[in-house]
């Protein structure tokens, strides 16, 4: 049984392994458009940059008791970055903030008070029983 497939991987990871790229195995993980990665200065493990940088901060805590910062120096910026940005699911926040801002002044001061009488209400309401 010919295993030319599996041979050329094993190739190929062997090759990627040697220049470095890839995960700890060769493999190269299909990668989403510039998938932002941080490099931890004590392991030099790498680990995806998300928003929350959960892993990261799991890794800097768990692995070696030490925080975000110290492992990944600039990987909590680019996760702020990457939380304001519009992207999947967070695309609903863009016209909301657009509305906003074309809103009048006078209107804001205007739903602050209705507010504001509301809240008072129910203040009182929930006072008396
Ligand atoms: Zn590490």
């Amino acid at each position: 049984m010919p295993e030319s497939n599996k041979a050329a991987k094993k190739r190929v990871q062997k090759a990627n392994r040697a220049a470095g790229i890839g995960d700890e195995t060769g493999r190269i993980v299909r990668v989403k458009e510039a998938a932002q990665m941080a490099r931890c200065t004590i392991c030099q493990l790498e680990l995806k940059i998300t928003k929350t940088n959960t892993e990261l901060k799991a890794h800097a805590e768990g692995k070696h008791g030490k925080t975000l910062d110290e492992c990944f120096p600039g990987a909590a910026a680019i996760a702020a970055e990457l939380a304001a940005k519009p992207g999947k699911g967070g695309a609903a926040a863009a016209p909301a903030a657009a509305k906003k801002g074309g809103k009048k002044k006078g209107g804001d001061i205007g739903d602050l008070d209705d507010l504001l009488a509301a809240g008072l209400n129910v203040g009182k309401k929930k006072g008396k029983k």
